[in-house]
């Protein structure tokens, strides 16, 4: 049989693993860390660097194809990788989508809405951003942010030399505050012979920055402004030469559809395919990367409502059994910090 390999070893790389193991693929995690959720699923793993290009090179001659479960992956690794082997999806992808400034020019490039946003290297440029965009806004480090870290909100003008410490005064990029109705997601998955099937979309909620919630149908207001988000979705991926599954965020505001950011990958906004869609973000992720045709992806209910696990939350899992129509998933892990996404429930009405 032929072996997936995929850098990093968190609850998406296990969740990647158990699908592959379903359609007959074996997994082997290249991750820094001595162990993670995904290796309770996968029957290999590498503790090694991002950047150590020999090991990396000896991982990607160990596999017949590299993905990954986390974009923020230095470049010149991926580039280590894409001689050894192949890496779907590919280098290019991975530079724009780890890089907000990049992945937002990109988009505005494609005729895509965005917030206002300008460069931000100094306190300097951010008093000149401020002056440019308006105080009511978000300074976001460039690279590495997730689950809203690496983010400083601003009300006045008074609130840069704040916002810049907060960031730890790093590359960054400053985005006008956009005024939004509610929050959703476009995901697709693009095979090898550039078919696109998309998702639903799913309403999107927030708490402190985390994903709480994802829910579909996700009414009228999202569903106006879907046909839109796709249309730029599609071509995104298209620009990319883009294989496996890729997720694009966007705000459902007055003037349509506005772009956020991608992930070139699996997202949290998708867990609810597992049990509510007929195919799953994560088998068609590794059927377009394994070169196989795309599944089906409607919904299989008629509602569905993912809630993430966050921190203690985990503890109510006796309860959540309890209720027949819930499926309960957990990472494995075993340090229940706050904020640390645990697990996921997902409810279906049929
Ligand atoms: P993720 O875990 O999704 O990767 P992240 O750390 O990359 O999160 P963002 O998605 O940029 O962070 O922002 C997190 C949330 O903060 C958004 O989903 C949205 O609710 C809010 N937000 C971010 N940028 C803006 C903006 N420009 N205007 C208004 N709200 C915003
Ligand atoms: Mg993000
Ligand atoms: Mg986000």
């Amino acid at each position: 049989g032929s072996t997936i390999g995929i850098l990093g070893g968190g609850q998406l790389g296990r969740m990647i693993a158990i699908a592959a193991a379903q359609l007959g693929y074996r997994t082997h995690i290249y991750a820094p860390e001595e162990s993670g959720p995904a290796a309770d699923v996968s029957p290999r793993w590498t503790r090694g660097a991002y950047e150590d290009a020999a090991a990396l090179a000896a991982f990607a001659d160990s596999v017949d194809v590299v993905t990954y479960e986390f974009e923020n992956i230095d470049p010149a690794a991926v580039d280590v990788l894409s001689s050894h082997g192949l890496v779907r999806p590919g280098a290019h992808a991975l530079r724009i989508a780890q890089d907000r400034l990049a992945e937002k020019r990109f988009v505005q490039d494609l005729g895509g809405l965005t917030a206002p946003f300008a460069p931000v290297e100094s306190l300097d440029d951010l008093e000149q951003a401020i002056a440019l965009i308006g105080s009511r806004a978000i300074l976001k480090t460039n690279r590495m942010g997730y689950d809203g870290k690496g983010q400083a909100r601003l009300n006045d003008p008074g609130d840069a030399v704040g916002a810049w410490n907060a960031i730890g005064r790093q590359s960054a990029i400053l985005e006008g505050f956009v005024t939004f109705d509610e929050e959703f997601s476009v995901i697709l998955a693009r095979g090898a012979n550039g078919e696109i099937r998309f998702w639903d979309s799913a309403a999107n909620v927030h708490v402190d920055g985390i994903l709480a919630t994802s829910t579909v149908p996700a009414g009228p207001r999202i569903e106006a402004q879907v046909a839109a988000a796709r249309a730029l979705a599609a071509q995104v991926a298209d620009a990319l030469d883009y294989i496996g599954v890729l997720t694009l965020e966007f705000f459902a505001s007055a003037d349509g559809p506005v772009f956020n950011e991608m992930a070139p990958r699996v997202h949290n906004s998708g867990h609810w395919t597992i049990e509510g869609a007929v195919t799953s973000q994560f088998e068609n992720h590794v059927r377009a990367i394994c070169g196989l045709p795309l599944g089906e992806t409607g919904l299989a209910a008629r509602r569905v409502e993912m809630r993430n696990l966050i921190g203690a939350q985990a503890n109510e899992w006796q309860a959540i059994l309890s209720d027949p129509a819930s499926h309960l998933h957990l990472y494995g892990k075993h340090e229940a910090r706050a904020g640390r996404k645990m697990g996921h429930v997902t409810r279906l009405t049929l």
